[in-house]
């Protein structure tokens, strides 16, 4: 099916797939728009002057946490990008906007995307297997990755795309319906949506939901600490181990994606972490191995890491997909410098998606695409040397 007529067809089944449980992603009316913003340099960031300011609209809401500044001006204080807007202008996440010396979100409500996921999507492979996630997200994102998946909502504006009515509570209702165990903030950047996630996270969280959160991990601390509150997993990219390439193909900085591990590990959130392995950007294996030192230096070998094989796409779709043995090489780098669980995604049937005890070797949980079985482990311990797994295994923990 070609881009034009997929489109079509998405637009036309996309209310029939969510409510038949199915889901859709988010589809956009207008996806060119984004590239026609004329953007200006403020300081160290980059603002994208809107001339046509969209008004406030029901799916606003005050941002949770910004300065007002002299002239009328904002600075908001969810991540490092700390976009400074005078009135009318547009934040780089492209969902804030400063509408008379207020700074609202436009993305309160209104999910682009909704579907219920297997939690191993995410992927999240220590933390309750087998959960169903119920799976949002509102268009946006505060990076700009080459290589982006998603890049149809992430590189959006909320009235870009086609979008769900489904505020925190209608949300946490819908989820629970659906009959999910968890609320999973996804596919483009829960930070900013960060009103949208906090407060469907909190009344999740009272109806006995828990939540999920899958990000860049490009957050300030004090919103951060906020989320880890209410929080039970997340699955962090850690795209790569050098600043350079952060701004290079993902437009953000190493350093605040470091602290936000360091502060994950400090609040016992369970989390795990994922980097696309990209064909000459993030292959070096001298990069790999200093990203795991510092990972068992600073977090311990307990946290499970998910080299993922890169596909062609986007603004990278003349690369090859990432070879086989390179995914291999780094896991076999990752697993020297004392990371116990390391797989490799997006590789049907590679022995590296299971998972192995860290003590005996021995099988303790084995994957099929997201069909699993759980022969060797039981009460979250190896039942072939009662080894403690890292993780949460059991529901009430
Ligand atoms: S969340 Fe959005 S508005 Fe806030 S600092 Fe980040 S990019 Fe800017």
């Amino acid at each position: 099916m070609n881009n034009i007529s997929r489109r079509k067809f998405l637009l036309g089944c996309g209310g029939f797939c969510f409510w038949a449980g199915l889901g859709v992603p988010g589809l956009m009316t207008g996806e060119a728009k984004a590239a026609d913003l004329e953007s200006k340099s403020v300081g160290r960031v980059h603002i994208f002057r809107d001339d046509a300011p969209e008004k406030l609209w029901k799916w606003s809401r005050e941002a949770f946490s910004y300065e007002k500044i002299s002239g009328s001006k904002t600075v908001c204080n969810i991540c490092p990008n700390s976009c400074v807007l005078s009135p009318g202008d547009r934040s780089i996440c492209r969902s804030k906007v400063n509408m008379d010396g207020t700074l609202y979100t436009l993305a309160y409500g209104n999910p682009c995307s909704v579907h219920i996921d297997p939690i191993e999507k995410k992927p999240l492979y220590h933390f309750l297997p087998r959960s169903r996630a119920f799976s949002l997200a509102e268009a946006g994102c505060n990076f700009r990755c080459l290589n982006c998946q998603n890049w149809e909502i992430s590189q959006a504006r909320p009235s870009e795309v086609r979008h769900y009515d489904l505020f925190p509570q209608q949300a946490v209702e819908r989820a629970l319906r659906s009959g999910a165990d968890a609320i999973a903030y996804t596919y483009s950047e829960p930070i900013t949506f960060f009103e949208y996630t906090i407060d469907t996270a909190r009344i999740a969280k009272q109806q006995g939901l828990k939540n999920l959160l899958i990000s860049n991990g490009y957050i300030n601390q004090e919103p951060l600490l906020a989320l880890c509150e209410v929080i039970d997993a997340a699955n962090i990219n850690l795209k790569s181990f050098d600043d350079k390439l952060y701004r290079k193909l993902n437009g953000g900085r190493l350093q605040p994606v470091l602290d936000t591990f360091r502060t994950l590990n400090e609040q016992n959130v369970h989390f795990e972490m994922t980097t696309l392995v990209v064909p000459g950007y993030v292959d070096d294996p001298e990069m790999i191995r200093n990203m795991c030192k510092w990972i068992t230096d600073n977090l311990g070998g307990g946290h499970p890491l998910h080299f993922l094989r890169f596909i062609p796409h986007y603004k990278l779709d003349r690369l090859p997909p990432t070879p086989v043995s390179t995914l291999e090489q780094m896991r076999q780098i990752a697993m020297e410098e004392g990371i116990r669980y390391v797989y490799i995604g997006n590789v049907p049937g590679h022995e590296a998606n299971h998972t192995w005890c860290h003590n005996c070797g021995k099988l303790l949980i084995k994957r099929q695409g997201y069909d699993l079985s759980l022969p060797g482990l039981e009460d979250g311990r190896c039942r072939f040397c009662d080894t403690e797994i890292p993780g949460v295994w059991n529901k009430k923990t």
